[in-house]
């Protein structure tokens, strides 16, 4: 069998073979190695009256559900575009009903499969300006992670401002703009009902600024100031119960059905203790400069 007959074969027998076993781990990348929960599928986890938790164990991908049609924001690594669809598939959604992507920030581990389900569901994909550059590039020349972590472009065609609500149906979303971790992060509040009770809920972005330089940035000059104007927003947010796109961070396990969220945290904490872990960096930042200015 000539070459190129053989390998594509090999893809057609593959595919086969991903979707017989829904529940093995995803594929990892080459080149780029992810924790194994952010490729662990789980059950669809039902969050609230009308939300959902699809997808894997370690990263949070949210369906709505409206009269309207279903809202996404999330969807994972590239690599999770066809478990998605199947999660959206066992809770009777289907694709030409997703009417928007929206995301949280623009890494590869949140909007890596945005492309994939864009294609295979026609929604808007719904971002903001400093979001929308990177995604466009698919995640190339990154402030701080350069060319390491790339993904499938896709182009949003709908850019928000801070604090725009985003509607669909009966549903609305308000998003709150918390640079830092990116400087297009996004964070989301919405209102649901959960257990009967009206319950505010809210997806606050990653909070994380690993090993970012703060100090005198030359990349994101104004990193500090806008991380903390973040938090100011974090703090103002309606928030009974808090999610954030790596779910552990907010307490969830998502692996864990009958017990998905055994360690709840306040908005208000959350934000504390990333403006403790980022005072502590920037002073350690502090010291090390002080240090080389010594003779
Ligand atoms: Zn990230």
């Amino acid at each position: 069998m000539p070459n190129r007959l053989r390998s594509l074969l090999a893809l057609v027998l593959s595919a086969g073979c991903l979707s017989a076993q829904a529940a093995e781990p995803l594929p990892q990348l080459q080149g780029w190695q992810v924790p194994p929960a952010w490729l662990t599928p789980i059950t669809p986890v039902q969050i609230s009256d009308h939300v959902w938790q699809l997808g894997v164990a370690g990263i949070t991908t949210l369906l709505f559900k409206t009269e309207a049609g279903a809202v996404l924001i999330d969807g994972g690594m590239p690599q999770a575009a066809p478990l998605i669809l199947d999660h959206l598939k066992q809770l009777g959604v289907a694709p030409s009903e997703v009417k928007l992507l929206l995301h949280s920030h623009a890494h590869a581990d949140h909007v890596g499969s945005t492309a994939a389900l864009q294609r295979a569901t026609g929604a808007v994909v719904v971002s903001n300006a400093e979001s929308a550059v990177l995604m466009a590039r698919g995640g190339y020349n990154d402030l701080h992670y350069g060319d390491s972590i790339v993904f499938p472009p896709v182009t949003a065609t709908r850019l928000l401002q801070d604090r725009e609500v985003v509607q669909l149906g009966s549903l609305r979303l308000q998003v709150w703009f918390t640079p830092g971790h990116t400087p297009g992060s996004m964070s989301w509040t919405w209102t649901d009902t959960r257990a009967g009770k009206t319950t505010r809920m809210a997806l606050v972005d990653s909070l994380t600024l690993p090993g970012y330089r703060l100090l005198q940035s030359a990349i994101y000059p104004r990193i500090v100031e806008e991380f903390q104007r973040g938090l100011a927003a974090i703090r103002e947010m309606p928030c009974d119960l808090l999610l954030t796109p790596h779910p552990d961070i907010s307490g969830w396990q998502f692996d864990k059905p009958a017990s998905p969220h055994p360690e709840p945290l306040s908005c208000a904490a959350y934000a504390d203790r990333a403006e403790a872990n980022m005072r502590k960096q920037l002073e350690a930042q502090r010291a090390a400069a002080a240090a080389e200015r010594r003779p």
